[in-house]
């Protein structure tokens, strides 16, 4: 028996559970189950991270301690992934006393080994991201996020992340599978290149944190602390390590996208450091986006996991959120593409495809599996599908085993497809009318054909959607599908005689009131969903829009500015007017050295010309826009970003997470036309 120990990132509890933080815990459920299906002995992890500053800045904001807030945000994490029926086995927090006692062994270890140094950091620290900031002189934007950053000056220790850049490298190369996806990999690689300087880990100007061993002034880094979530949770620095010893190292790390560099470079560096077993793979998953919708971004536009568990079900969010998604690629949301794929896939594909044979086999053999008669020749018809079915066993391991839910779910799909087009075809309710025993023998065919073909499909969807097969394979008459062995599963082993049992619809259609219905839970149930962090932003609370999916800080989002607003929400024309739009020419563009996202720009307006720094670069190569029109807010405050002078600010779409397009026009435009 081999053992497979799966962890989600733990989720920071400045923001409550959302349907990204789903996303990534279903990910690793589907995965769990499946190896547990598969006969691994299996250990599933999740948690909360709960230390830093803006923990401790939020709960002074809502006049708590800041254990009185994890306490309640870490209770509605585990409520939600309770009630969703994840089959987690452990849920690490790191306020436990288990958790702390295990990074301070982890401090310790590093220290002994001559990898921490007593230094002075003086620079920038973005504490929504909980980031240092280099390379950014006072006051600066952090270029993660363009939050104001906060200079930080203290004495800290250092840990010497510049000398594990070689080993690293190695690691990266010899082990072509420990990031993925490739394109997650590489960013890696050039950022280890690039050079890797110390990394300061421990903080003196608050308290929230797990303090240094022997220097309790000082608290260990927040990412530190977290990371060490994976060892600390099995034993790791306690008197009994049985866990430890059985699971670590963990067979799969899934995280978020936006959360790579910590775990791709700083935990094998500091796994490195204290002589401990590397983990195998980390999976990085794209972020999960929200179509232009009914919803309204004004109100912000995070989806609660409750709402679809309400009107759906859970199975209809696991099935969507891995079919439609191209795992490790960013997706889209919305409950408009939710309800067709249930109707299409579930109430009218598995779920049609379970309820009209289970229901012929009841009326036309009392409910008992009929076997492919010897008189009744096999037409052509039948064996296609159990080629089909054998096909779509061995594409969907290897699918699954890769991570590509949504193709190894599609490839199952048209086995579902192809059988529906086999009854039709071969029109078992026309053959039931007969009495003749060449017509009795060839519906015995077609219906033992299309039930194997639906207890394959179950077993393999079994995973993604743990109850409604469960159903299916009950009402199949095979009993408790969590006992079935996935490595077993081949064609022709449904029994003759099988005594079905109770046939009832597993997926009801679901009309057009549903996404009515989903919409107006979001827009009552929104309130709660944010966690107020002062300080994070600007004047501003943190404001919802979109998060990604899964990650222990939520990402940036975009300061939504506050003119003098109208009740409703509406600003004057006098307002809009302050706004000098126009249109320029791009002169000159160039690559911002040590800013993967800025692009300097020299902009032509007519009358002058600007220097514009905009965060456009991972969007468009510099020399692409050398001539191009764009539109520029001409009478912007100027505004500093990476020491260059940004005069004015380029315009353009930014979808939620994915990546800004210019504004620009379809006619030809003078250079310096006021846009009004
Ligand atoms: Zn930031």
């Amino acid at each position: 028996m081999s053992k497979f120990y799966i962890t989600t990132p733990i989720y920071y509890v400045n923001a409550r559970p959302h349907i990204g933080h789903a996303y990534t815990t279903i990910a690793c459920d589907a995965i769990a189950r499946r190896h547990r299906m598969l006969g691994d002995d299996t250990y599933f992890l999740t948690g909360t991270d709960e230390h830093g500053q803006k923990i401790e800045r939020a709960a002074q904001a809502s006049d708590k301690t800041p254990q009185q807030l994890t306490d309640e945000v870490s209770a509605e994490f585990r409520a939600l992934w309770d009630r969703m029926g994840l089959t987690y086995d452990d849920f690490i927090r790191t306020t436990s006393d288990r958790h702390k006692r295990g990074v301070q062994e982890l401090f310790r270890k590093i220290r002994d080994n001559g990898y921490i140094y007593k230094g002075h950091y003086t620079g920038q620290y973005c504490v929504f991201d909980e980031l240092y900031v280099d390379a950014v002189g006072p006051g600066a934007p952090c270029p993660e996020c363009g939050r104001p950053t906060e200079t930080v000056q203290e004495e800290n220790y250092f840990f010497k992340l510049s000398a594990f850049a070689d080993k690293l490298l190695k690691l990266y190369t010899d082990q072509p599978d420990f990031i993925r996806p490739e394109t997650r990999r590489n960013e890696v690689m050039s950022f280890v290149r690039s050079g890797l300087r110390d990394l300061s880990i421990s903080r003196s100007t608050f308290s929230w944190g797990i303090p240094v061993p022997d220097d309790p002034r000082h608290v260990i880094y927040v990412w530190l602390d977290a990371l060490a979530n994976y060892i600390t949770a099995l034993g790791y620095g306690s008197s009994d390590t049985k866990l430890y010893d059985k699971y670590w190292p963990a067979d799969l790390h899934m995280i978020g996208k936006e959360i790579v560099r910590f775990h791709c470079v700083y935990w094998p560096a500091f796994l490195m450091a204290a002589g401990l077993p590397l983990p195998k793979a980390i999976m990085a998953h794209g972020w999960l986006l929200f179509e232009e919708n009914k919803m309204s971004k004004s109100r912000g536009n995070i989806v609660r996991a409750e709402t679809i568990l309400d009107v759906l079900g859970a199975d209809a969010l696991r099935y969507f959120l891995l079919r439609e998604i191209v795992f490790g690629q960013d997706g889209s949301f919305s409950f408009d593409a939710l309800v067709q794929r249930y109707n299409a896939d579930l109430a009218n594909g598995l779920g049609n495809l379970a309820s009209r044979t289970l229901t012929m086999i009841t009326r036309y053999f009392r409910g008992e599996v009929p076997y492919p008669s010897a008189k009744a020749a096999h037409s052509a018809a039948d064996d296609a599908i159990a080629t089909a079915a054998r096909d779509t066993i061995a594409a969907f391991h290897s699918a699954f085993d890769q991570y590509q839910f949504s193709r190894a779910l599609e490839g199952a799909w048209g086995l579902v497809a192809a059988v529906d087009k086999y009854i039709v075809e071969n029109e078992p309710w026309s053959l039931g009318e007969k009495q003749d025993e060449q017509s009795r023998a060839r519906l015995a065919t077609v219906l033992y054909t299309s039930a194997e073909a639906l207890r394959i499909v179950t077993a393999l969807a079994h995973p993604v959607m743990p109850e409604a097969t469960a159903k299916i394979w009950a009402q199949l008459g095979l009993g408790d599908i969590t006992k079935f062995d996935l490595r077993s599963l081949a064609w022709g082993q449904l029994h003759l005689g099988t005594k079905l049992g109770k046939v009832e619809p597993v997926f009801p259609r679901a009309d057009k009131s549903a996404i009515e219905r989903m919409q107006q839970m979001e827009e009552q149930g929104r309130p709660a969903t944010a966690v107020t962090v002062p300080g994070a932003t600007e004047a501003q609370p943190a404001t919802p829009t979109a998060p990604p999916a899964g990650q222990f800080a939520t990402q940036a989002v975009k300061p939504v500015s506050a003119p003098t607003a109208t009740p409703d929400g509406k600003i004057s024309i006098d307002d809009f007017a302050k706004v000098e739009l126009r249109v320029g020419q791009v002169k000159v563009a160039e690559k911002v050295k040590g800013a993967d996202k800025l692009l300097r720009l020299e902009v032509d307006l007519g009358s002058e010309t600007r220097q514009v720094v905009a965060g456009i670069a991972e969007a468009y190569a510099p020399e692409t826009l050398v001539g191009r029109k764009v539109v520029i807010v001409a009478n912007l405050a100027p505004r500093k970003l990476r020491g260059l002078e940004s005069n004015g600010m380029i315009v353009a779409a930014s979808p939620d997470g994915g990546k800004p397009v210019l504004a620009s026009f379809l006619e030809d435009v003078p250079v310096g036309t006021k846009l009004k």
